[in-house]
């Protein structure tokens, strides 16, 4: 995990965020984390996001581009927190990587995303099916516009076969380590408490007891 401070804060009344995504599972997630963290403050989702183009080539490009355009349509007091995230695999060089929401084409198909990833990888062993996700946050402050940034990684391995019916996207074939589950298998509650997303959240909580 990585937190990079970029000026000084001054977080005060900073109550509540605005979310820079458009993903309603993401929202959801971000939610209940707040939720359990008990931090006092208020996550919403952006009533309009501009539309983003990804083309940085890095998850912190990504998430800083989202931060930066929601930031500029909000009045100057306002927080934000994007996120970029990503499943990076070992066998494809750490491909889908920063595209991997435009793994199977520029629709952005989810569904269509898992198939490629799972027939890409069908001819690859066991023990060579090592993967991660990785989900960078970056943290907007008001006024003076201080940068946070914070990074969490879920580490394990890809299933032949997709399996499981809840979160989203590659979830159905992501089995984390210490788990012989896929994300998709073991619900949301029990993801939340190991996923890239929280484990990127938990440092940006302990700022925002700090600081808000
Ligand atoms: P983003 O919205 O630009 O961050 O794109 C993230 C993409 O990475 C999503 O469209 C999914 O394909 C994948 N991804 C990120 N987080 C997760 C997750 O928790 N489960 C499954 N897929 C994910």
């Amino acid at each position: 995990m990585r937190r990079c401070l970029i000026g000084r804060a001054t977080v005060n009344n900073a109550k509540r965020i605005h979310l820079a995504t458009g993903n309603a599972h993401k929202v959801q997630e971000f939610q209940r984390l707040a939720e359990a963290a008990s931090l006092g403050v208020e996550f919403v989702r952006a009533a309009s996001m501009p539309a983003v183009v990804e083309d940085t080539g890095t998850f912190i490009g990504n998430a800083r581009k989202k931060a930066a355009a929601l930031k500029a349509i909000l009045p100057p007091e306002a927080w934000v927190l994007a996120d970029d995230s990503g499943l990076c695999v070992d066998a494809l060089g750490g491909q889908p990587g920063v595209e991997s929401a435009y793994f199977a084409g520029p629709q952005g198909d989810g569904v269509a995303n898992l198939r490629k990833l799972t027939e890409v990888m069908r001819e690859v062993p066991a023990g060579k099916r090592g993967a991660y996700f990785v989900c960078v946050l970056v943290l907007l402050g008001g006024g003076d516009g201080v940068e946070q940034v914070f990074e969490g990684r879920c580490t394990g391995g890809l299933r032949h076969e997709p399996a499981g019916g809840s979160g989203f996207g590659y979830d159905p074939l992501f089995v984390p380590d210490g788990h012989t589950k896929t994300y998709a298998e073991l619900g949301d509650a029990v993801k939340n408490g190991i996923s890239h997303r929280s484990r990127a959240f938990a440092p940006l909580a302990g700022f925002l007891r700090v600081e808000a």
